[in-house]
């Protein structure tokens, strides 16, 4: 568990998320799409309570979440639906292991998101 004592609150059902493997901001994070100096600012999820991320996890140990209107994977493209879930999948299942690894926050993300950030210029 990296996240403090007093526990972070989710931003739609209101209760704690309790630890890391449930928490839809550091699936985001191992995704590449919260930039490491976004992360302490951003507001705290339960991946199940974010259906439009939590549909792309497919996973034997993951019951499905189904997604309701405009962003229902039903209603986009097959093909980027096939990337979404390969790529959130993946990221889900590192997640599943991060308490496990003993790694730092920045070693958190997928390693082609590291490559990214290490590249990553601000001033450019
Ligand atoms: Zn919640």
């Amino acid at each position: 568990m990296v996240l403090c004592d007093t526990g972070y609150v989710c931003d739609v059902c209101g209760t704690d998320v309790e630890a890391i493997t449930e928490s839809d901001l550091y699936l985001r994070y191992i995704m590449g799409e919260v930039h490491p100096l976004d992360l302490p600012k951003q507001r705290e999820r339960h991946i199940r309570c974010n259906p439009v991320m939590a549909q792309y996890i497919v996973d034997s140990v993951f019951e499905p979440v189904v997604c309701d209107g405009a962003f229902a994977k039903i209603n986009l493209d097959a093909e980027y639906v096939k990337q979404q879930e390969m790529l959130v999948t993946r990221a889900w299942r590192r997640l599943q292991e991060i308490p496990k690894l003993g790694l730092t926050i920045p070693e958190y993300p997928l390693p082609e998101v590291i490559v990214r950030w290490n590249k990553y210029d601000p001033e450019a």
